[in-house]
C-alpha cells in the first residue's frame, strides 16, 4: 500500500532513502530547514569567480563500494580526482599523508624504503606497551619528531584537546606510507562530479513521487501528519536536548580571494600549534578540468560546537558515549521514526557509506513495511 513518507532532510541521506521509496510507490515528502538541498555536500558556483565551491567544507568522493560508486555515477558524472594534501610544519611545505617523500624531507635524508622502515621502527618508542592515549600512540608509532611536526599540533586544533588526554584509538594504524605515494585515500574508485555535489543530489531527488519544501524546520507536530519519518537531524534535537547535548566540533570558515594561484594546491593543512588555522582550502584545485583566473579560499578553523554552531564532527569520548546510550535507550520508545545519516546516529559519515547506508536502510524498511514486520527505528546501531 503506498505510504506518505516525510524525510526531514535533504541531505544524501534522505535523498537516497527517499529515492528508493518514491521509485517502489510511495508518497515523499522532502523538507530541510535550509533554504538548499545537498546538506553539507552542498556546492555552489561563486558569483564573483565562477569558481565551484565546497560551501561546508571540502569533499572528496572516494569508495571501494562498487554498487554505491554506480549509483553516484547514474546521478552525476564523475571526474578522475587525486587527493594531495600539503601541511606546512615549522616554515617548511611537506608532503602528506606523511610518506617517503615527508619523510626524507624531514631528516634531510634520501632513505629507500627499507631504510626509512628500520629508521623510523628505531625512533619509535618501545617502552610504550599499551598505549592509552592518542601521544603515546604516536609516539609508539613513529618516534617524537614526525610526531611533533605533523600530528601533535594539527590534533590539538582540530579537537581542541591535548593529544595526552584523546584516545588512543583515534590512531588506529601507523600513519606512514614508506613509499612515494601520496594519495589521501586507498580506495578502489575516487572522483569528484564534474558539476558539484548539489547537482547530483538534485538528480536523486528528481522523481515524480518525490515533492521538496525548503526552508522549512520539522518537529514532532509535522511528523504525525505522515505515515513514517526518516530524520537527517541531531538524534538528542528530536528530544528537545532533555537530558543534555552530544558534544560536537564546529568549523569556522573565513573566505577570502586571490587573483592567480594563492597555494598551488586544493588543501594546505598547518602542523604547527601556534598557526590559528587548520587547514586552507582553494577551490579552484578541486576542478581541475576548469580554467579560472580568480580564485577563492577558504581558511578553516574548529572549535567547541555551541548550541547555534552548525554540528560538523561528533566528539564521542566516554561522556559522549554514556549520553548518547541513554538517548538510544529513550529513541528505541518511539514509533513511526526513523534516525538516520550523521546527525541521526552521531557518527561520522563518509559519503560513501552515508549511501550505504541509506540503501540498505529503505531496503530493510520496505521489507519490514511489505510483511508487516517491525520498521527499523535506526539506520545502523548508534552505538
Ligand atoms: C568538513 C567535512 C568534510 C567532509 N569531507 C568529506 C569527504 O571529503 N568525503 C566524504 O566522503 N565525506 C565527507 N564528509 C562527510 C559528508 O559530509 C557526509 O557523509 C554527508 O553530509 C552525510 O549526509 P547526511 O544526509 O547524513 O547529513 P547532512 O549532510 O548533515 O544532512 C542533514 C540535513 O538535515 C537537515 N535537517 C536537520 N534537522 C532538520 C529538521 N528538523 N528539519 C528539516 N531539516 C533538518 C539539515 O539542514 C541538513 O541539510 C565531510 C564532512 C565534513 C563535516
Amino acid at each position: 500500500m503506498q505510504k506518505n513518507i516525510l524525510m526531514m532532510g535533504a541531505g544524501l541521506s534522505c535523498a537516497v532513502i527517499g529515492r528508493t521509496l518514491a521509485e517502489s510507490g510511495h508518497s515523499v515528502t522532502v523538507i530541510d530547514s535550509r533554504e538548499h538541498v545537498g546538506g553539507n555536500c552542498f556546492t555552489e558556483r561563486d558569483e564573483r569567480t565562477g569558481v565551484m565551491l565546497h560551501v561546508y567544507g571540502p569533499h572528496i568522493f572516494h569508495t571501494d563500494d562498487k554498487e554505491v560508486w554506480d549509483y553516484v555515477n547514474k546521478f552525476a558524472e564523475f571526474r578522475p580526482y587525486k587527493n594531495q594534501v600539503k601541511t606546512t610544519s615549522g616554515g617548511e611545505v611537506y608532503s602528506l599523508p606523511i610518506n617517503l617523500h615527508t619523510i626524507n624531507q624531514l631528516f634531510k635524508s634520501s632513505m629507500r624504503p627499507q631504510e626509512a622502515i628500520e629508521f623510523i621502527s628505531n625512533k619509535s618508542d618501545k617502552s610504550i606497551v599499551d598505549p592509552q592515549s592518542f601521544e603515546e600512540q604516536a609516539l609508539r608509532f613513529v618516534g617524537p619528531e614526525l610526531y611533533e611536526a605533523f600530528l601533535k599540533g594539527y590534533t590539538l586544533k582540530q579537537w581542541g584537546r591535548d593529544p595526552k588526554d584523546l584516545p588512543a584509538s583515534i590512531l588506529k594504524r601507523l600513519p606512514v606510507r614508506f613509499n612515494y605515494d601520496d594519495n589521501y585515500f586507498f580506495h578502489k574508485f575516487q572522483g569528484m562530479p564534474s558539476n558539484g555535489y548539489t547537482e547530483m543530489i538534485e538528480g536523486i531527488l528528481n522523481h515524480p513521487n518525490i515533492s521538496i519544501k525548503l526552508g522549512v524546520r520539522g518537529d514532532r507536530a509535522l511528523a504525525t501528519q505522515f505515515d513514517h519519518t526518516f530524520y537527517s537531524g541531531p538524534l538528542d534535537g528530536w528530544f528537545d536536548y532533555s537530558i543534555g547535548r552530544l558534544a560536537y566540533r564546529t568549523l569556522d570558515f573565513e573566505k577570502f580571494y586571490f587573483d592567480g594561484d594563492y597555494q598551488g594546491c586544493a588543501v594546505m593543512n598547518y602542523g604547527d600549534a601556534d598557526y590559528p588555522y587548520t587547514r586552507t582550502s582553494e577551490h579552484k584545485h578541486f576542478a581541475p578540468w576548469e580554467e579560472h583566473e580568480a580564485s577563492v579560499l577558504y581558511n578553516e578553523k574548529s572549535r567547541e560546537c555551541q548550541p547555534d554552531d552548525i554540528p560538523y564532527y561528533p566528539i564521542r569520548q566516554q561522556a559522549e558515549r554514556e549520553l548518547l546510550l541513554q538517548y538510544v535507550k529513550i529513541a528505541k520508545g518511539e514509533r513511526g521514526i526513523t534516525f538516520v545519516g550523521r546527525l541521526g546516529t552521531y557518527r561520522y559519515l563518509d559519503m560513501d557509506v552515508t549511501i550505504r547506508e541509506a540503501l540498505d536502510c529503505a531496503r530493510e524498511w520496505l521489507l519490514a513495511d511489505e510483511c508487516g514486520g517491525e520498521l527499523p527505528i535506526f539506520s545502523v546501531n548508534p552505538i
